[in-house]
């Protein structure tokens, strides 16, 4: 519900039938203040607001937790592994029940054969009638850094990091909060960034290994949509509208932008991106890529801002673009299963 700009919050509570018993309680004063004085006790008390199912200052203290111990994450990296153990450390009561995989394969690299890894952790759904499967909903962010990058202090705090952030705070609330429709599976996929120039052999290597394998394992059939989280903790929040993702579920994601009032933060410019999303999309897979491409000034010496500069630092993102995120995610959680 929003406000009319310059309207008391409290204006509606004069309108309709009220209006008519304020005119007549008017002609006496003391009947008057005694209505009041009833609507006043009827009010409930001013409570501060509820907390939100996943916090962006959460999400904010562990994208620094998570650049403190792996702050450059490229392929054979120390920080790799220590990206790879932060992640595995948030799933133990997932992986207790069987419910995180390790998917480890061999990726063919211009820089040689190199060792990748995604990590798939599952909160099961309820099965529409008894006997049935229920669908999965995936949500996914690559956590490595660019190997061509490994040079240079690259950290991708907000091209990684904060997003591998946010999956482990909406993992911890699925945790406490198992679906209730569909499944939900995170998948913190390796290997999205280039190892020497984007092409379609040069990128997306966790994801299309993964693609495939589910399609050979018969998992895709059972995917409702496949929603890729990238660079959203940008302190200048603006989602892209990614043209190429799947009409409806940019259609649902609009419709949580709406209902959660981040509207301002979503879908006011267009384009077209190559991300996780494009081997599930090719697939046949719903897909979506939630994605802010216009990171930092664009200056002569930095076209694309921050995006792949040793500028994409913590500074740079904010605990309030990490809770519309959140929202978002959350909310369109709640519409796919509500409408689809
Ligand atoms: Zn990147």
């Amino acid at each position: 519900m929003t406000n009319a700009p310059g309207r008391p919050a409290t204006a509606g509570i004069l309108n309709g039938p009220f209006q008519a018993v304020i005119l007549s309680a008017a002609q006496n004063l003391c009947i008057c203040l005694s209505f009041l004085l009833v609507l006043a006790l009827a009010a409930p008390a001013q409570k501060p607001a509820p907390a939100p199912a996943v916090s962006g200052q959460a999400i904010d203290a562990l994208t620094q937790q998570f650049l403190a111990v792996a702050p450059r994450r490229f392929n054979g990296s120390p920080g790799h592994l220590a990206a790879e153990k932060f992640i595995k450390d948030h799933f133990k009561p997932e992986a207790a029940k069987g419910n995180f995989i390790i998917d480890e394969f061999t990726a063919n690299t211009p820089a040689g054969l190199q060792t990748m890894r995604n990590y798939i952790v599952r909160y099961p759904g309820k099965a529409p009638r008894p006997g049935e499967t229920p669908g999965i909903i995936v949500l996914a962010s690559h956590y490595e850094t660019n190997y061509p990058l490994r040079d240079i202090a690259f950290y991708g705090a907000n091209d990684g990091a904060c997003t591998t952030a946010l999956l482990i705070e909406l993992g911890a609330y699925f945790r406490t909060h198992p679906p209730e429709g569909y499944s939900i599976w995170l998948v913190f996929d390796d290997g999205e960034e280039a190892v020497r120039q984007w092409s379609d052999s040069d990128s997306l290597y966790g994801t299309r290994h993964l693609a495939a394998k589910w399609y050979a394992d018969g998992t895709l059939k059972r995917i409702k949509a496949f929603i890729v989280a990238d660079m959203i903790g940008d302190k200048d929040l603006n989602i892209l509208e990614e043209m190429g993702s799947t009409p409806w579920l940019r259609g649902v994601f609009r419709q949580a932008a709406a209902n959660t009032h981040h509207a301002a933060y979503v879908f006011q410019t267009q384009g077209e991106e190559e991300d996780d999303h494009l081997p599930f999309l090719r697939r046949g897979v719903p897909s979506l890529d939630v994605i802010d491409v216009d990171y930092g000034p664009h200056t002569a010496a930095t076209p694309d801002g921050y995006h792949h500069t040793a500028q994409d630092t913590i500074d740079k993102i904010s605990p309030k673009s990490l809770q519309i995120s959140a929202d978002l995610f959350l909310e369109t959680i709640r519409l796919i299963n509500a409408t689809h």
